[in-house]
């Protein structure tokens, strides 16, 4: 529960909200929370209810799409 940084690999800014029994940094936290309302409301409102664990298996996944989120995908897929 103490990181000493964001668990987001590659980033070193300080935890800012928790991500399941890890912590993730301000602008990673802000990241998490618009790919989760992106997922539906419904995906959004389950998050609150889910154990640890559960949350962790979302913030993993999340983790996973970071890398191609932040790069705009305007070349077609092969
Ligand atoms: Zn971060």
């Amino acid at each position: 529960m103490l990181d000493a940084h964001c668990c987001v690999p590659d980033c070193l800014e300080k935890p800012y909200a928790p991500a399941g029994t890890r912590s993730i940094c301000k602008s990673h936290f802000l990241t998490f929370l618009t790919w989760r309302r992106r997922r539906g409301t419904q995906m959004f409102h389950a998050y609150a209810g889910m154990t640890m664990e559960e949350r962790d298996s979302v913030a993993t996944e999340w983790v996973k799409t970071i890398r191609t989120d932040d790069v705009p995908t305007t070349s077609p897929k092969l």
